[in-house]
């Protein structure tokens, strides 16, 4: 029930914040392909939900045993803070980039490309930081649930929506927070990291306030639906291609910074 409750909400906000962005900036956008990319990322999620081992081990803190006034802020607190770990691992660990650049093709980016993720993501996540996350903090049903829905805030970050917190940047993330991230130009690159929170990124030194709207995208795209699938191994299974035409220099000088990292 309560999983049907998310996707019914996610399909719901998917749906509101498109109609929004192409009223607001009509253009062509990269839709297809980003909902070809959560169908394979949803039968990876059916996957590891039905049969990825759950840690059962000890947990520092546990969420029934504290008021939820206290648990939910620290609940969140702690998943973000997981997610910023994995983020940050993701631009500087080659293997793991590997996988994570498919988020970053999106040329334009929009609510959907929040969507657009290379199903072995979800995999190693349920082996490292979700098993980390209830190390740290044992959840409660309710908990789960409410972070869950709190989650679907990701699709409003991705929106293609000229939002900008401005000087209260470093409370809670933003389009043009996130839309810095996205962004190809050296300068921006592994900045801004967070899902939720930016203290996290102001902790590790990864924070810069949004001052425009920078492009977005990679040298390269996935051109079908194949190689949404084997994205990180297609140049192996394929043979490299040449970059296409037009492959902006600082698409690739972000491809080296990742690399260096
Ligand atoms: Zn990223």
């Amino acid at each position: 029930m309560s999983m049907s409750l998310v996707i019914f909400l996610a399909f719901a906000i998917m749906a509101a914040l498109t109609l929004v962005e192409h009223l607001c900036n009509p253009g062509p956008t990269d839709w297809w392909r980003n909902l070809q990319a959560w169908a394979i990322d949803f039968g990876g999620a059916l996957l590891v939900y039905k049969f990825w081992p759950e840690w059962h081990g000890g947990s520092l803190l546990h969420a029934e045993a504290m008021p939820f006034w206290l648990a939910l802020p620290v609940f969140l607190l702690v998943r973000d803070f997981t997610e910023y770990v994995f983020h940050y691992a993701q631009h500087r660990l080659p293997a793991l980039w590997a996988m994570h650049a498919l988020h970053h093709t999106d040329p334009e980016m929009t609510a959907l490309t929040a969507n657009r993720h290379f199903w072995g993501d979800r995999m190693v996540k349920s082996l490292t930081i979700w098993p980390l996350a209830t190390m740290l903090m044992a959840q409660t049903d309710t908990i789960l649930l409410i972070y869950g829905l709190v989650s679907l805030y990701n699709y409003f970050v991705h929106s293609n929506l000229k939002i900008n917190f401005g000087r209260w940047s470093w409370a809670l993330t933003s389009p043009a927070y996130h839309r810095l991230h996205h962004s190809p130009l050296p300068e921006h690159y592994g900045n801004n990291l967070a899902a939720l929170f930016p203290v996290f990124d102001i902790i590790f030194g990864t924070y810069r306030r949004p001052d425009g709207w920078p492009p977005c995208g990679l040298d390269e795209a996935p051109g079908s639906f194949m190689d949404l699938a084997i994205w990180p191994a297609r140049k192996l299974i394929r043979g490299a291609g040449e970059p296409p035409a037009g492959a902006g220099t600082a698409a690739s000088g972000r491809t080296t910074t990742a690399a260096e990292a």
